[in-house]
């Protein structure tokens, strides 16, 4: 469609949200589309999170409208302002803007309140006394339809002096609470006269002690929505039954326009807890350093590790917006990390597992200058001169003694290259009284050194190196998935016990200006890193976000 403001541009949807705005956008000429993202700050955004900060603020980007930042905070015993603050700083980095529209569910406390007055004096709310398990009961089931509270038919007049009452902390929590009079025989349980307000005599982050009774989250979220003008109030479909209910509100309290709610399927990620509640549980047990360990599908912890806001984007772009729940599998976001790092940053010679190997007839002392390309599928990105002399560190896997077919690394006699260097042959295999190797003796050939053109003869593989005397020090964390995928008898996913494993000795060809926190590599032959928060300057800390390869196909 086009959009017209000024300039005309034609965008193309691209979800079934997006055709529903497209369709909403040409019944209203003039209108805008206004959006919100409304997480509740009682933990860190998640990886499903920036599933929804892209749906909402992209499509207000995407049609000229507006999308606001909306704290849901109706819950003050769950709720901290380190959630407010950590909530803020990650939609930013993803890359969005709330402009002047920041607000909180609880600056309409006043304005819910007396939107339940208004309700009360229609008749379509009263005050009940019954316990929570009381109001369970009476609720009914599925196929049994509920029973009326004994307090449902008071009078408008002592309903009033009752919710009063609640607001003056006249009463104990737990003991009454605000019903929405709707019927109890309704097929849908959320509108069996819902309850619209409780007691808490609870500290808020942003209101203090100024209330002791607060609204549900289904009486206040379509009440900030019509407060705030949003036109498409997008949510996961767990809350499509609660359709009626905030349609009910909106229509009880005579909001003209009243925004309208739809509903799509949230992520989930194979290998990956995606649950606020249980992610905090892995902070407060201690399994995880906290919100942002490395290992953790929050934002935070993804940013931790390495990963980018265009990986992230690019990600939920691909994934997509259905209304079908679905399994997505978390290798498709470690293929958009690669994908955006693979010529986005320089690939340098990183030994993780570092063997050393002797050049004896490379004269003692010297030290030459190797130049070798930054990054070999993105050559705009330089060269680099990398030093070579006699001591050198391979990779311990790069070496066997006794090597099976098809192993084309170093071996005893045979020639192997070193990447932007020379041929080598090994000669000699030094061991220690164990029977471990410590050294490898080698001889180089001078004719072979890289770029000069040598063609003398081939070698079929090519392994990475960094020179001894030069090398830099590093400690270096690979990670696994917190979760293995197989579950328990509650079906939940298993944690996985072996999730990171430090390497404490890496050799780095010497870069030691660059290795500032969120510094990326790729690792020749390796993966891609990221210099890690726990970093500095004398002891570099990087982590490894993903290997080089996976086995995923993309389609
Ligand atoms: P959790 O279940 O992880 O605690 P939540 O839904 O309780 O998440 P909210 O803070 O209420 O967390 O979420 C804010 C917004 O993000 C909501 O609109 C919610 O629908 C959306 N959201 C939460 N989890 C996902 C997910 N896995 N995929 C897509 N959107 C999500
Ligand atoms: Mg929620």
């Amino acid at each position: 469609m086009k959009i017209n403001d000024n300039i005309i541009e034609e965008v193309k949807s691209s979800n079934f949200v997006e055709n529903i705005i497209e369709e909403y956008l040409e019944a209203n000429p003039g209108e805008k589309v206004h959006t919100r993202f409304p997480p509740e700050p009682n933990g860190y955004l998640h990886i499903g999170h920036a599933k929804s900060i892209c749906l909402n603020f992209g499509a207000a980007e995407k049609y000229k409208g507006m999308c606001n930042l909306r704290f849901d905070d109706t819950n003050p015993t769950k709720e901290d302002v380190e959630y407010v603050d950590s909530i803020k700083t990650d939609v930013k980095w993803l890359g969005f803007d709330w402009e002047d529209r920041m607000y909180y569910a609880s600056n309409y406390f006043e304005k819910i309140y007396d939107s339940a007055v208004q309700l009360i004096k229609k008749g379509k709310a009263y005050i009940c006394d019954l316990t929570a398990e009381e109001i369970r009961e009476y609720r009914g089931t599925l196929t049994i339809p509920g029973k009326e509270s004994p307090f449902r038919n008071r009078s408008i007049e002592e309903n009033l002096e009752l919710f009063q009452k609640m607001r003056n902390g006249e009463f104990e929590d737990g003991s009454k609470v605000l019903r929405a009079k709707i019927d109890m025989a309704s097929p849908n349980m959320n509108m069996r006269d819902p309850v619209l307000y409780r007691i808490a005599h609870a500290h808020h982050h942003k209101t203090g002690d100024e209330w002791c009774i607060y609204p549900m989250y289904d009486f206040a979220h379509p009440l900030s929505d019509a407060f705030e003008g949003i036109t498409h109030s997008v949510c996961t479909l767990e809350f499509e039954d609660h359709r009626p209910l905030y349609d009910w509100a909106l229509e009880e309290l005579g909001f003209e326009n009243p925004p309208h709610q739809y509903e799509f399927a949230r992520l989930n990620l194979t290998n990956t807890i995606m649950s606020k509640r249980h992610l905090k549980k892995l902070v407060d047990d201690g399994i995880v350093t906290g919100w942002d360990d490395a290992r953790m599908p929050t934002i935070s912890g993804l940013r931790r590790r390495g990963f980018t806001p265009e990986s992230i984007r690019d990600f939920c772009e691909r994934i997509g917006v259905a209304k079908a729940n679905s399994l997505v599998d978390v290798a498709l976001l470690e293929h958009c990390i690669r994908e955006d790092l693979k010529e986005k940053v320089p690939r340098v010679m990183a030994v993780l597992r570092p063997i050393k190997v002797i050049i004896t007839n490379y004269p003692e002392g010297k030290e030459e200058l190797l130049t070798i390309e930054n990054n070999s599928e993105n050559l705009d990105m330089g060269y680099r001169e990398v030093p070579f002399s006699r001591e050198l560190y391979i990779e311990e896997e790069d070496f066997m003694e006794n090597p099976p077919k098809k192993y084309f690394r170093l071996t005893p006699g045979k020639e192997v290259r070193l990447k932007g260097a020379y041929f080598i042959q090994c000669n000699d295999v030094i061991k220690d009284e164990n029977g471990k190797i410590v050294e490898i003796h080698c001889t180089y050939d001078p004719e072979t050194k890289s770029g000069t053109g040598f063609t003398g003869r081939k070698v079929k593989g090519t392994i990475h190196w960094v020179s001894a005397a030069n090398a830099m020090n590093a400690e270096v964390r690979l990670y696994d998935h917190l979760m293995i995928e197989d579950e328990n008898q509650e079906g939940e996913m298993i944690l996985n016990p072996n999730t990171i494993e430090v390497l404490p000795n890496v050799k780095i060809e010497p870069i030691k200006d660059e290795l500032l926190v969120g510094t990326k590599f790729q690792f020749l032959r390796t993966g891609f890193f990221s210099v890690d928060d726990d970093s500095t300057l004398d002891k570099p800390v990087i982590n490894r976000i993903v290997s080089l390869r996976s086995s995923f196909k993309i389609k």
